[in-house]
């Protein structure tokens, strides 16, 4: 049977939900297509033995986005407030607003003495971002207002403000350099240079890198955990009109004929089609004969371009069911945290040393890659995600759900699963990570664990057939082979294929929920 639709959507995560949304919200003929049973990609939530976790990310960054596209479609969800807590060692710093800025420069200052200059350099260029940042993020996006997006029909306010966005759209665009590069400018002390940098992508764009004290000021929780979030759109989708087929994996696109077909051989006829899911699986699984001439070239063209460059860095998440009650993390830190147990650093740990072990790989013994592993957790830099501390339906009374994560390279992980090892080295993962935090923010926790399990990059490139892992689409490293020019973010859901569109994370860079949600509103206003 073939079904036939105006606009299919290929991927439920929420840039397809947000495509699928806009258009079913204008009465178009939409069915979304995800190939797991859930909707939600790398944002979901789930439950093990009463406790609530975040598989994806731990909240929502709002970008003058989240807010707004719930306001639009009338979402019923409550937001909760989302603070950050930074911590490096025992200082621990609530962020709460501009000021704490420099309260952060105190703590540097207090662990790196002999740095006291260079630290200034540093928060001062964080400083300037802000800046930036409250003129992008500090309104919301005029791509969820309902005003014509005519410059001359907008309130004269609305005028001004978009004349600073594109003067600050322009300083962004010169801010294009690897992090890594402008810090060397800043300071010399490699051990305060990880602790700024170490929780980023390599060569991240260092306007993207250094905004991120702006965006811990930014950070949401939805009541019912990020999953919920995400219910409610697959909700409002349905009450439009719209229609949602799961467990349904697209294989095989025939470009000419307008023709989709999914793993069980159904067929599906579109006028348009927007895919959300890797652009390396859209441009290897499309049949491309009976292409006009030009056509054709534009698409092996790209197709060459997005097939030889690889995703970004990926994540290693342990999870944990914890005997202790909420209060014993909330005397020491709000419920997200980015936490550094020693102020030195993993200095050449995840690059130089990584390589190392990987170029020599067939000659790594277990002992090895243990001994380097324990190095990288003693080091590193976790992402701590408490669900209780912001919503308290979380986690069963007097008890209490962690989320510990770092990012992990995907590659290593591949090679460990191809020799065996990737159960064992899973559990000695959460073994060190357990260990991290119990020696450290919070003491003795190891004899309070009742479970735990974890999810590695491979887990990721499982669950949303995602390339190398990737949760924020294409590395850093080397030419991307998508638009990466904020002035061009339009075109950017534009493929090689006529009216097939692209949203979400691969086709844009820099990307993340933020950049999903835009991406996927853009791509629904081609399909109108
Ligand atoms: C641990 C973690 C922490 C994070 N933290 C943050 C953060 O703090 N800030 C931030 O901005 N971002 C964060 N992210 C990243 C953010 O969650 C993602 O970038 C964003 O959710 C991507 O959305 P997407 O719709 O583009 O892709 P996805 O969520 O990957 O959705 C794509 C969907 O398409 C489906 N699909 C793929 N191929 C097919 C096919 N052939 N047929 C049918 N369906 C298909 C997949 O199953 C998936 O559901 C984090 C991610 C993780 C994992």
């Amino acid at each position: 049977m073939v079904t036939r639709k105006d606009v299919i959507v290929v991927g439920g995560g929420i840039a397809g939900l947000t495509a699928a949304l806009s258009l079913a919200h204008k009465g178009k003929n939409v069915l979304l297509i995800e190939k797991n049973e859930d909707c939600g990609g790398l944002m979901n939530s789930f439950e093990r033995d009463g406790f609530r976790f975040e598989a994806g990310a731990r909240a929502l960054v709002n970008a003058g986005l989240v807010k707004p596209l719930i306001k639009t479609f009338a979402l019923d969800i409550e937001i909760l407030p989302n603070p950050i807590t930074l911590g490096i060692e025992d200082r621990m710093l609530k962020i709460d607003g501009e000021q704490s800025l420099c309260l952060y420069a105190d703590v540097l200052k207090d662990l790196y003495p002999e740095s006291k200059d260079e630290v200034s350099r540093i928060i001062q260029a964080i400083h300037e971002i802000m800046q930036n940042m409250k003129v992008l993020y500090g309104v919301d996006n005029p791509l969820f207002t309902k005003k014509k997006r005519n410059v001359l029909t907008l309130v004269p306010s609305v005028v001004a403000w978009m004349l600073k966005f594109l003067r600050t759209m322009y300083r962004i665009s010169q801010m294009d350099t690897p992090f890594e590069d402008h810090l060397d400018d800043l300071a010399t002390n490699q051990s305060l240079k990880d602790i700024i940098g170490q929780h980023f992508f390599r060569n991240t764009p260092v306007f993207f890198a250094l905004s991120y004290f702006a965006l811990y000021n930014d950070y949401i929780y939805p009541k019912g955990g990020v999953g919920a979030f995400i219910q409610k759109l697959v909700d409002a989708i349905v009450a439009r009109g719209g229609e949602l087929r799961n467990k349904t994996e697209i294989v095989y696109v025939d470009a000419k004929n307008k023709m989709l077909k999914d793993a069980a051989g159904n067929e599906y006829q579109y006028s348009k089609m927007i895919w959300t899911g890797d652009l390396k699986a859209l441009y290897t699984i499309t049949r491309d004969a009976g292409l006009e001439r030009r056509t054709l070239k534009n698409f092996r063209t790209r197709k060459q371009a997005i097939l030889a460059h690889k995703g970004a860095e990926s994540v290693f998440s342990v999870f944990l069911g914890v005997d202790l009650p909420p209060q014993f993390f909330r005397e020491k830190t709000s419920g997200h945290v980015f936490y550094t147990p020693n102020r030195r650093g993993l200095g050449t740990v995840h690059t130089t040393e990584l390589q190392g072990l990987l170029q020599c790989w067939d000659t790594v013994q277990k002992e090895d890659l243990y001994a380097w592993l324990e190095t990288f957790c003693r080091y590193n830099t976790f992402e701590i995600s408490i669900p209780v501390l912001r919503d308290p339906d979380a986690a069963p009374p007097g008890k209490t759900g962690i989320i510990i994560s770092t990012l992990f390279d995907y590659t290593l992980t591949s090679r460990i699963r191809d020799r065996g090892w990737y159960e064992e080295f899973k559990k000695r993962v959460e073994e060190l990570f357990i260990a991290t935090v119990s020696s450290s923010i919070y003491p003795n926790l190891e004899d309070q664990v009742l479970f735990s399990f974890s999810t590695s990059p491979w887990s990721i490139y499982e669950r949303v057939g995602s390339s190398e892992g990737s949760i924020v689409g294409w590395s850093f490293e080397g030419k991307i082979p998508v638009v990466s020019s904020m002035f061009n973010m339009g075109s950017s859901v534009e493929t090689a294929l006529p009216d097939i569109y692209a949203a979400g994370k691969w086709v844009y860079s820099p990307a993340g929920g933020p950049t999903a949600i835009m991406t996927g509103r853009i791509a629904a206003k081609q399909c109108k």
